[in-house]
């Protein structure tokens, strides 16, 4: 009688309970990844458990029990059978997460095993692989190497998919599945080497203690210091929604405060109070689950919408009371942002929507709820569009430029011009220089824009010199991610040169918040540019919080005052007395100064007795074409207009 060695398997079956045991406590994701792992871990185990079991009946050798011997090991073959399927259909559930399409790509590799199967319910009448006699005894059949080869074959088709897959699959799952290959594969040569020795369901225990280290552990993703989801699990979360077709519905929040908390209070307040939030919100009901994105921004995700209004309230009153922290009270303000069926959404655009919808309250200093609706819904499909037009924009060249002229009082007459751009979509209509701007300085596009239009204006210079003699310079507007790219600066120099054309002809705006943004990088741009001999004007004159001090230090030759400032100018006293104040204030340090946005006669006329140079509104023109622009021009010829 020959006796076999347990040892190895009962170890394995000890740590495939362990496995089992902890993955089976975790929180984790309904998705096909651990589904198909859940399903892995049992039939691995229930495999060790009748490699157990059968082995104990053959070493028993005994008459009455022949039959169930028989029983018990052909049930063995098919968990011998399904082990292999299972572990190739999870390595494909890392790169796909729809387990219809994994089916229908795995199809081919299913007719071997089918094959096998009927190989294994037959042999219980043939004995072709294995057969047990009336006296218990067991034999090996003539196929009796199939389930090796079997085991090999599969291998090799895992290897496989793992090349051509590489791509989708992240270095460390491509990494671990071969670590899983190669214990397996070691594991079946001791006990090829070494019969007594059953390592085969060792291996494999083995291999699913790996997988679970390192991949299958639903704990990777979860933000250590909170215990929340992370962003890899929201992003899971949220394509394993849309491809059931469920309602995705989200509340985040976002704690600007955050690092303030740790400066005043230290960084261990701050933790605490992370800690303390997620243990809250995750109290607030097992259907909502709650992710950490980021340092300062958690999203609740849940489906229904009872679910969601019952969070929305809760989180409200949360961020609305001080917090306590070892009995101090530390105010905490949120933004908290209510996102309705977010799979309305174009897809990977969640992120950036919330983004968007944060954005519009990003200095608040109280806790603030913005819900999505559809109007702001739509804002965002649009600037998505525009988004996605601007790079055909830029390749087309599509802009255009119109010209808005400016008024001197001292002459009655235009004396400058500012050049704005203009861009029309094919569908959607004119698009707002404020939104293409404002998108195309996010994503680094205005450095083009910014260069097409600069030679736009050269060439309009160079078609209608004449004008340059009725006009002291064309005003144009440089955004601060131009002036801090190194070198753009000088390519729109080199465009002036390339035109043959006077620097004086040009006057760059510049807008407040660059100039507060003090940097070496800064001066020497401005110092190029004066030394060209192209003078800078600063825009948007009070419509922030410019640090004076700072602001007044640059070279600026003009100041353009914010039409904000213009606003209730009329009705009220304070508005108009500020500024008064504020162009003698700015006289009296030398500067030339521009009064923008100015509409009506009552508005002009004020800011004529209160001495402003200049005008700039639709009073006198809207910013108009080329065209219209010279027609002007030469209507008016240096006289009153
Ligand atoms: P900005 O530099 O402050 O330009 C003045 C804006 O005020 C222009 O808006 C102009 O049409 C508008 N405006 C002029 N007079 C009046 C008025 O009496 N009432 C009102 N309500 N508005 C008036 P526009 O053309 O829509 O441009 C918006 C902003 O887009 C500009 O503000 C500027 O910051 C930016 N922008 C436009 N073209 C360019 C460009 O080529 N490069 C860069 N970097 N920014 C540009
Ligand atoms: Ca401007
Ligand atoms: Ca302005």
């Amino acid at each position: 009688m020959k006796t076999y060695n347990l040892d190895f398997l009962i170890a394995g079956l000890v740590l495939l309970l362990i496995v089992l045991y902890h993955f089976k406590k975790q929180k984790k994701l309904d998705s096909a990844n651990n589904r198909i792992f859940y399903f892995f871990v049992i039939t691995a185990l229930a495999d060790v458990s009748f490699d157990m079991i059968c082995t104990l009946l053959i070493m028993a050798e005994s008459a009455e029990l022949a039959a169930l011997t028989r029983v018990l090991l052909t049930i063995f073959y098919i968990l011998q059978l399904t082990l292999p399927v299972a572990l190739v259909y999870y390595a494909q559930t890392l790169r796909e997460t729809s387990l219809n399409k994994i089916r229908k790509e795995m199809i081919i590799w299913f007719v071997v095993p089918v094959i096998i199967l009927f190989l294994i319910i037959t042999n219980y009448w043939n004995g072709l692989m294995f057969s047990i006699d009336s006296y218990g005894i067991y034999h090996h059949g003539p196929l009796y190497m199939l389930m090796y080869y079997y085991a090999l074959l599969y291998a090799g088709i895992l290897a496989f998919l793992t090349l051509i897959h590489g791509k989708e699959l992240t270095e460390k799952n491509v990494a671990v599945l071969w670590e899983f290959l190669f214990i397996e594969a070691g594991c079946v040569i001791i006990q090829a080497l070494f019969g007594t020795y059953l390592t085969t369901g060792f291996g494999i225990s083995v291999g699913v203690t790996v997988l679970y280290l390192t991949i299958g552990n639903p704990n990777t993703y979860m933000d250590h210091m909170t215990g929340a989801f992370d962003k890899h699990y929201f992003d899971k979360w949220f394509l394993e929604q849309q491809r059931k077709g469920k309602p995705i519905h989200v509340i985040t929040i976002n704690v600007p405060e955050l690092k303030h908390v740790n400066k005043i209070f230290g960084n261990n307040v701050g933790d605490r109070l992370l800690m303390y939030i997620t243990e809250t919100l995750q109290q607030i009901s097992p259907h909502v689950q709650v992710c950490r994105i980021s340092g300062k921004k958690f999203f609740l995700l849940m489906n229904t919408l009872a679910d969601y209004e019952q969070t929305r309230d809760k989180v409200l009153n949360l961020f609305r009371k001080n917090f306590d922290v070892d009995g101090r009270y530390v105010p905490f303000p949120a933004i908290i942002c209510g996102i309705i069926n977010g799979e309305k959404l174009p897809e990977n655009t969640f992120i950036s929507y919330v983004d968007y919808m944060t954005s519009v309250v990003k200095n608040s200093r109280e806790t603030v709820l913005i819900q999505s609706d559809e109007k702001t819904m739509n804002g965002f499909i649009y600037e998505q569009e525009i988004d996605i037009f601007l790079n055909e924009a830029i390749e087309k060249n599509l802009f255009d430029i119109y010209y808005q002229p400016i008024y001197s009082i001292e002459t009655n007459s235009y004396i400058t011009l500012e050049a704005l751009s203009r861009l029309w979509h094919p569908t959607l209509g004119y698009v707002p220089p404020d939104v293409f701007i404002t998108l195309a300085e996010k994503t680094g596009q205005i450095l083009k824009i910014g260069l097409l239009q600069f030679r736009r204006v050269c060439c309009f210079i160079k078609e209608n010199e004449h004008i340059m003699k009725q006009i002291q310079h064309i005003k144009f507007n440089l955004s601060p991610v131009e002036i801090l790219e190194y070198g753009h600066v000088q390519a729109l120099l080199d465009i002036i040169q390339e035109y043959e054309l006077s620097f004086s002809y040009f006057q760059f705006e510049i807008t407040e918040t660059v100039a507060t943004e003090y940097s070496a990088h800064l001066y020497e741009v401005l110092d190029l540019l004066l030394d060209a001999g192209v003078t800078l004007c600063l825009d948007d004159f009070g419509s922030g919080y410019a640090n004076l001090n700072t602001v007044l230090k640059l070279p600026f030759s003009c100041i353009k005052m914010d039409r904000s400032l213009l606003r209730g100018l009329n009705e009220d006293p304070q508005v108009a007395f500020f500024y008064r104040s504020l162009i003698s204030v700015l006289h009296g340090m030398n500067y030339r100064i521009v009064a923008e946005g100015v509409e009506t006669k009552e508005e002009e006329e004020k800011l004529r007795e209160w001495g402003a140079d200049m005008i700039q509104g639709y009073y006198f023109s809207r910013p108009v074409n080329s065209q219209e622009i010279v027609e002007i021009l030469t209507k008016f010829p240096n006289s009153l207009i």
